[in-house]
């Protein structure tokens, strides 16, 4: 596999800190809730965290699979926390948010999968904060696909995400314990149940993919009726996680953007920076 060593200028991101970054992490640690963010060690915690939003990660921060771009850690998570739905209305509360993403960890411990711990979540912030629009990045519900959904569907979202991360020829070196198929049959499924609710996925540039790759996981994704779509610069998380291959210009992450709106995607990130979840409360992205 090819290796990108040094980080190139566009790539290069201080970690800003300002008032509300501070309050942000003061909520969080106050309410004993883990993010994404961290535990990713996004680079866009500094502008995301001032501007007073996070992700949130559900379920803990230990992972039953081991995927290795990311650097969540894995081993064997503890039982779901009955008590952090009311914190999570209370960090929605406390930094008043309009737009929650909530994401979780993989469970392939659990009989759902975590499915009704998403529901219990999206419930208690609902009753605390009635307007608050909800965005959740779940895990593939491997085997209990139809069951996860049936126990979503008395929570909707508004949208609901499944990230494919690469593409499929890279997912024994990245993404060992995924299934690129039973990937897209989620977001299939997920279409197809949730009416009115937009369906979102991400890539990772950079691992090593061809760009006809990048092509077909598009049209695969489109085929899926996913509406969504962030594409972003694959960065390398933890000394132990999978090396860049290459660090994608700027320009190229423009002409996929425009690929991706030609392709039909209604809502579309492509920059080195845009994650999942980055400025996911925007109304329109391009
Ligand atoms: S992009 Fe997402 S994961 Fe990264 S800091 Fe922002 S909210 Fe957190």
């Amino acid at each position: 596999m090819r290796r990108a060593r040094k980080l190139p200028p566009w790539l290069r991101r201080p970690l800003s800190v300002d008032k509300t970054f501070a309050h942000t992490e003061q909520v969080l640690g106050s309410l004993g809730l883990e993010t994404i963010c961290t535990n990713t060690n996004c680079p866009n915690r500094g502008e995301c965290w001032s501007r007073g939003t996070a992700t949130v990660l559900i379920l803990g921060n230990i992972c039953t699979r081991n995927c290795k771009f990311c650097s969540v850690a894995a081993g064997k998570p503890a039982p779901p926390d009955p008590a952090e739905p009311l914190r999570v209305a209370r960090m929605t509360e406390q930094m008043g948010l309009k737009y929650l993403v909530i994401t979780s960890v993989d469970r392939d411990d659990l009989a759902d999968g975590g499915a009704a711990h998403f529901r219990d979540c999206i419930r208690q912030v609902r009753r605390r904060c009635p307007d608050v629009e909800f965005e959740i990045l779940t895990p593939d519900f491997r085997g209990r696909q139809a069951a996860a959904l049936a126990i979503l569907k008395d929570a909707m979202p508004f949208v609901f995400g499944h990230n494919v991360e690469t593409v499929p020829s890279l997912y024994p070196a990245a993404r060992a314990g995924g299934d690129y198929q039973c990937s897209l049959n989620l977001l299939r499924m997920a279409s197809e149940t949730f009416a009115g609710v937009r369906t979102k996925s991400s890539i990772m540039l950079g691992l090593g993919e061809t760009k006809q790759e990048v092509e077909h996981v598009l049209r695969d994704l489109r085929g899926v009726g996913c509406a969504r779509i962030t594409i972003g610069q694959y960065l390398k998380p933890s000394r132990e996680s999978l090396e860049v291959a290459e660090y994608i210009r700027p320009d190229e992450f423009d002409r996929w953007r425009e690929r991706a709106r030609e392709l039909g995607f209604s809502w579309v990130m492509s920059s080195p920076f845009a994650r999942s979840s980055y400025f996911a409360e925007k109304a329109d992205a391009s």
